[in-house]
């Protein structure tokens, strides 16, 4: 039966892999709805294929003029629910990046909608709620960020008790070997040419600082239920293997695949198919070298942030989050140099005492306060 398909984010690098496999693969599914921020021409380009689906831009008004006055279109961050709500898909992916994501993820599992999830920052923020709507009812996340969805496939078919721990991969980003001293002079061009993976603009600083893999941290803490201790990264520099799991009998299993997200992406789709997909097959050429090392904390003092963050609980990662987005635009800005982006996170850290969340308006309030914060720590820079 054919499956309806929301993709949230389309104009973006997930949203874009997402539709270039639906031409190429043998999925069964129907895209009912596609959002953008504000990309009018990317959006009008990316569902040209779906002349039915809703299009909505999150990040305009109604009646702007510079959008043709054509039935479909919905505006803001409530036209989003709203068209979902019309659209009514099976599957949401959800590929709109940073905090804004978590209202499309909590509308998709409160309705007991499968979410292939691909803002992690959904997690991050608001792992316990979220997991707490999709247990009322039933609804599923399929992990779509490559690490994640390595260890789901790690665990098809085992038991969470014999788990003694699972390890994530962290390329180690552009900058993984230039000296320290020579970070603080780096130009974000230079910061954003990442050396296996093509990806959105934040996502690539993060993986620079190693600040995505700290949310990466908090991410496969709540998905799949273990504690820091039992949650380790690697730097393994081919992103080849993206994710192993150690399990009690001193067994380790790992996923292994070229560094595309249609690889994931294709995974969530199909599931609990395997699906049929051109890839290319094993290449020992590709497999010939692959090298894991620790992760040097002078280097990354981000990743820890992400340990602590999983310690302190309740809101300590919509901090963590909205603290990163500002310092991250403020670095890509030029305002402040690669290093500060960690510091800037760390001091409103230490500013901020944590507080549980039951609620989406306590995890905003949380966000609030640490962008307000973080931009005070800008000024002060
Ligand atoms: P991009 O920056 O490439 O794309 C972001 C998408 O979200 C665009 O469609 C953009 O629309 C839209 N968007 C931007 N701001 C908002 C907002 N405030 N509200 C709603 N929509 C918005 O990001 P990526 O595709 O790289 O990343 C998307 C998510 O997936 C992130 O959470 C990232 O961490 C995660 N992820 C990405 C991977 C990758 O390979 N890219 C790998 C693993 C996870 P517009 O074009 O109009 O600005
Ligand atoms: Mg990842």
């Amino acid at each position: 039966m054919t499956r309806r398909l929301a993709i949230l984010g389309a104009t973006g690098s997930i949203g874009q892999s997402a539709l270039s496999l639906l031409g190429e693969s043998a999925l069964d599914l129907e895209v009912v709805c596609l959002s953008a921020h504000r990309n009018l021409e990317a959006l009008v380009n990316a569902s040209a294929p779906w002349p039915e689906a809703r299009r909505v831009l999150t990040g305009r008004r109604p009646g702007d003029p510079s959008v043709p006055a054509e039935a479909g279109y919905g505006f803001g961050p409530e036209g989003l629910l709203e068209s979902l709500e019309a659209a009514d898909p099976d599957l949401v992916l959800n590929g709109i990046t940073g905090a804004a994501g978590i209202e499309a993820s909590a509308w998709t599992l409160a309705h007991g909608k499968t979410l292939c999830l691909a803002n992690k920052e959904s997690l991050v923020l608001g792992g316990p709620w979220l997991l707490s709507l999709a247990a009322e009812t039933g609804a599923r996340i399929l992990p779509v960020d490559s690490e994640h969805a390595a260890i789901h496939q790690c665990l098809r078919g085992e038991r969470r008790t014999d788990i003694r721990c699972i390890y994530l991969t962290a390329s180690g980003g552009a900058l993984r070997d230039v000296p320290l001293e020579d970070l603080d002079a780096i130009e974000p061009t230079v910061a954003l040419r990442h050396p296996n993976w093509s990806m959105g603009a934040r996502i690539t600083i993060g993986s620079a600082t190693m600040m995505n893999k700290a949310f990466e941290v908090l991410e496969a803490h709540h998905l799949f239920d273990l504690p820091g201790d039992r949650i380790r990264v690697l730097l393994h520099r081919q992103s080849i293997v993206h994710g192993m799991v150690s399990f009690r009998d001193g067994s380790i299993v790992a996923q292994l695949g070229k560094p595309d997200m249609r690889v994931p992406i294709h995974y969530c789709l199909a599931w609990p198919d395997r699906g049929e997909f051109a890839f290319d097959g094993f290449d020992p050429e590709e497999f010939a070298s692959l090298t894991f090392e620790t992760v040097d904390p002078r280097r990354f003092p981000a990743l820890a942030l992400g340990y602590e963050c999983l310690e302190r609980g309740g809101d300590a990662g919509s901090v963590l989050n909205a603290a990163d987005e500002i310092a991250t635009e403020a670095f890509l800005k030029g305002r402040i140099s690669f290093r500060k982006i960690a510091e800037i996170v760390e001091k409103v850290l230490e500013r901020h005492v944590p507080r549980p969340i039951s609620s989406i308006e306590e995890i905003l309030a949380a966000d609030e306060w640490a962008r307000e914060e973080a931009r005070r720590c800008l000024d002060s820079v």
